[in-house]
C-alpha cells in the first residue's frame, strides 16, 4: 500500500494499487511507443495520428515483451497503427457482429439463448489494432448502478440464461469493490449458475490478478471462468504464469481465446507453441477466432483455406484438448460457427 500523505493532494479516495498506478503510466502515443520498443526508421508508412480514430494504447509491460528494435515482432503488430488501417476494404464495416441490434439494454448483449455478454466499461489497458469494438459508440457508455439493477431485472425474467460473460472493453478493468456488486446482484438470480470473464489484462498487466480479485471471484455460489486473450506464445509470460498458478487452485476455470492473424500468429509452429505455453500455464485454448470483418483491421485477415489447413496441422501435433475450436461469429447465427461451416466451404 502506498502512503496517502506521501504524493497525492487527493483526497484517500485516489489511493492506488499497483495495477492502477500502471494504468496511469500507459502509453498513449506513438513516438512513446517506438521510443519504449527501441524502433528507429519505419520501414513502412506509419498511420498519421491525426486522423486515427482508434488511438494508439498499451501498457508499458506489455511493450517490455516487444522485441526491441524489431519491425516484424508479431506483439508489436497488435499494437501498432499503419496507414492502411484507414483504407476503405469491402466487406469489412464497423459494426461487422451487428451488436447494436440484440442489445435489450445499455450494457447487454443478447443473442445467444443460455448467455449474456455483458458490457460494464468501455476502458481497455490496450488497443488492439485487430479489435471488432474499435468503433463501439463508447463515448457516453457509463453503466452505474442504475444500469445494473435494470440488467438483474432483466435476467430474473429470462429463466433460459443460465451464464452472464463479463466483455469489453476489459472488465477487470473495474474495480475489485465495483465487480463485487455485480457478483453479489447476480447470485441472487437463482438460474444463473456460471460468471465468465473475457479479459486481455492478465495478458498485458498481470498484476491485475491480485488475491483480492481472485477473492471477489470465488466469493458468491457463481461457478468463476476466466477466459485470457492471448494471442502469442510469447503473451504467456513468466509474470503472468506466476500470478495465475494460484487461481488455478482456487478452483477458476482458465480458458484462452485466440484471433487468428495475419503477420502474428498465422503459422503452425506459433500456433502450437501458444497452445504448449498455455498448457505449461495450465490454461486450456478454447477458441482461435476468424478475424471479425472490421474497418481498419483488413491486413490481419487470414483466408480460411489457410484456417483450416492450420488448424488440421495442430490437430496432428497436438493432442485435442490443446486444439482451440476454429471458429467465425455469423450474425443472426445462435451461436459461433465451427469451421468447417456446412455448406459455406
Ligand atoms: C461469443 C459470444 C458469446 C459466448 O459464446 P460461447 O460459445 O458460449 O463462448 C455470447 N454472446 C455473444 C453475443 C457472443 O458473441
Ligand atoms: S476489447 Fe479486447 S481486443 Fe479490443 S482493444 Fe480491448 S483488449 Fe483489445
Amino acid at each position: 500500500m502506498i502512503p496517502v500523505n506521501s504524493v497525492s493532494v487527493q483526497p484517500v479516495r485516489t489511493e492506488k494499487t499497483a495495477w492502477q498506478q500502471q494504468l496511469g503510466e500507459l502509453i498513449t502515443d506513438l513516438p512513446s511507443l517506438l521510443h519504449a520498443c527501441q524502433l528507429v526508421s519505419p520501414p513502412e508508412a506509419l498511420a498519421d495520428l491525426e486522423r486515427v480514430s482508434f488511438p494508439v494504447r498499451t501498457t508499458r509491460f506489455y511493450a517490455s515483451l516487444v522485441t526491441p528494435g524489431d519491425w516484424h515482432d508479431p506483439l508489436l503488430r497488435q499494437i501498432l497503427p499503419w496507414q492502411r488501417e484507414q483504407h476503405d476494404v469491402p466487406g469489412f464495416s464497423i459494426d461487422p457482429l451487428q451488436e447494436r441490434s440484440a442489445s435489450p439494454l445499455p450494457g447487454l448483449i443478447h443473442k445467444y439463448r443460455t448467455r449474456v455478454l455483458l458490457v460494464p466499461t468501455s476502458a481497455c489497458a490496450i488497443h488492439c489494432r485487430y479489435c471488432f469494438r474499435r468503433h463501439f459508440p463508447y463515448d457516453g457508455h457509463r453503466i452505474g448502478a442504475d444500469e445494473r439493477q435494470a440488467i438483474v431485472r432483466y435476467l430474473h425474467e429470462h429463466p433460459d440464461v443460465n451464464e452472464v460473460i463479463f466483455s469489453g472493453g476489459d472488465p477487470l478493468m473495474l474495480t475489485d469493490k465495483a465487480l463485487h456488486h455485480w457478483l453479489q446482484d447476480l447470485a441472487t438470480v437463482p438460474h444463473l449458475d456460471t460468471v465468465r470473464f473475457h479479459s486481455r489484462l492478465p495478458i498485458v498487466l498481470p498484476d491485475r490478478l491480485t488475491p483480492e480479485l481472485q477473492n471477489v471471484l470465488t466469493a458468491t455460489r457463481l461457478q468463476p471462468v476466466l477466459v485470457l486473450h492471448a494471442n502469442h506464445g510469447r503473451e504467456i509470460s513468466p509474470a503472468l504464469s506466476a500470478v495465475i498458478a494460484p487461481w488455478q487452485r482456487a478452483g477458476i476455470t482458465l480458458l484462452n481465446q485466440a484471433v487468428l492473424l495475419a503477420g502474428v500468429n498465422d503459422n503452425l509452429l506459433t500456433l502450437r507453441a501458444l497452445s504448449k505455453a498455455l498448457f505449461a500455464a495450465h490454461i486450456l485454448p478454447y477458441y482461435l477466432h476468424q478475424l471479425d470483418s472490421v474497418a481498419g483491421a483488413a491486413h490481419f485477415a487470414v483466408p480460411d483455406e489457410k484456417a483450416l489447413l492450420l488448424h488440421e496441422g495442430l490437430k496432428e501435433q497436438l493432442p485435442g484438448y490443446l486444439v482451440p475450436r476454429l471458429v467465425r461469429e455469423i450474425p443472426e447465427q445462435p451461436n459461433k460457427t465451427w469451421l468447417p461451416a456446412e455448406g459455406k466451404l
